[in-house]
């Protein structure tokens, strides 16, 4: 790729790259019609000169990534794939929440190190991190296509493909481009990082003060069982991310997410709920049971709705706060990496 990817760019790096030739608030206004008017085709951005758009045309592209493709669920999210300009792929979904309410799941790397057994994108390994524009673009393109207004607030969890503090410095500049005010404007009070539970990472991300909230992919209480889950355990396990969670520098009104994905008899029982209270003990989390959405091949069941149901009854008589969360989209292919395994043999064929 010899162009410059235009959605790589903060406001401050644009404006600084545009420095030599046009004055500063140019950029503001490429900004504006890129993320306030969706709209990527730089001939079309009418009040900017035409030697400032001759100038985009040679050094800059918007189209490096496109969308490829998209599947719709009965009960309204959206699975976006997208293709790169080196001829791979990746996934958002689009989440539709209550009273119009939106959360976009998005994508920080092209496959995962980090082998989660109950995970499709594991399967297909690591292709490489996704560029900050990249991840961008993914909000940029599912905003323009359902037509969602510039100022509508909608919520994003870096929760797809890939671990996003394995693309630590991608992910921040990504949190910095969507919260910039005269773009996206998405606060990093909307942004949650999700994160398989990387210690030293966690404590980077902590240095960087972000002001985004923090997810924690805990899934299990006891080490022997995390580590088949996510074979990550061995290197960081349960009582490193409770020590590294409970320095985060957190705004006092926030609580640290821990998601615990529910598999029918593996992690259902009550005795695991009683753990999970004990663990949490001393730090300002809440707890979010996530159904395990099973896929073809995979070894684990979806839990009885009883069973999950005693499980935050549990939590909650505790004190630890608990909300359940509903796998959308199980009529499309809704675990993460089955869109991209369903369509990656035909890219290869026709791009
Ligand atoms: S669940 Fe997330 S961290 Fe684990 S392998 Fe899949 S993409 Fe990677």
């Amino acid at each position: 790729m010899d162009k410059l990817y235009i959605f790589n760019y903060t406001l401050e790096e644009l404006a600084k790259s545009l420095k030599e030739h046009f004055p500063a608030f140019r950029a503001k206004q490429i900004y504006h019609w890129l993320y306030v008017h969706y709209e990527s085709h730089f001939e079309n951005m009418v009040n900017l000169p035409k030697d400032l758009r001759e100038f985009l045309a040679q050094n800059y592209t918007s189209t490096s990534t496109a969308l490829l493709k998209k599947e719709e669920s009965k009960d309204g999210s959206i699975k976006y794939l997208f293709k790169t300009y080196d001829n791979h792929s990746y996934e958002s979904v689009l989440i539709r929440m209550k009273e119009d309410k939106f959360t976009l799941c998005l994508s920080s790397q092209i496959g995962c190190k980090v082998g989660c057994s109950f995970c499709l994108t594991a399967k297909g390994g690591f292709v490489r991190n996704l560029e900050a524009g990249e991840m961008v673009y993914q909000v940029f393109a599912i905003k323009k296509d359902q037509n969602i207004p510039p100022n509508k607030a909608i919520n994003i969890v870096y929760m797809g493909m890939g671990e996003p503090l394995d693309n630590l410095e991608n992910t921040a500049k990504c949190i910095r481009i969507l919260s910039e005010l005269d773009g996206l404007n998405i606060s990093p009070r909307r942004q949650t990082l999700s994160t398989s539970g990387i210690a030293p990472k966690i404590k980077k991300l902590g240095t960087l003060n972000l002001g985004i909230q923090l997810a924690i992919s805990l899934h299990a209480v006891d080490d022997d069982l995390r580590t088949e889950l996510m074979p990550i355990n061995k290197a960081y396990n349960i009582q490193s991310i409770i020590q590294e969670i409970s320095n985060f520098p957190l705004d006092s009104r926030k609580r640290i997410m821990f998601e615990y994905l529910i598999i029918d008899s593996l992690n259902d029982d009550l005795k695991s709920a009683k753990k999970l209270v004990a663990l949490l003990n001393k730090i300002k989390a809440k707890v979010n049971l996530i159904y395990f959405n099973p896929h073809q091949g995979s070894p684990y069941k979806r839990p009885s709705k009883e069973k999950v149901e005693a499980f935050r009854e549990y939590l909650l008589q505790k004190g630890l706060l608990c909300t359940i969360r509903e796998s959308k989209g199980l009529d499309i292919s809704a675990a993460c990496g089955q869109l991209r395994e369903k369509v990656q043999e035909q890219i290869e064929v026709k791009v």
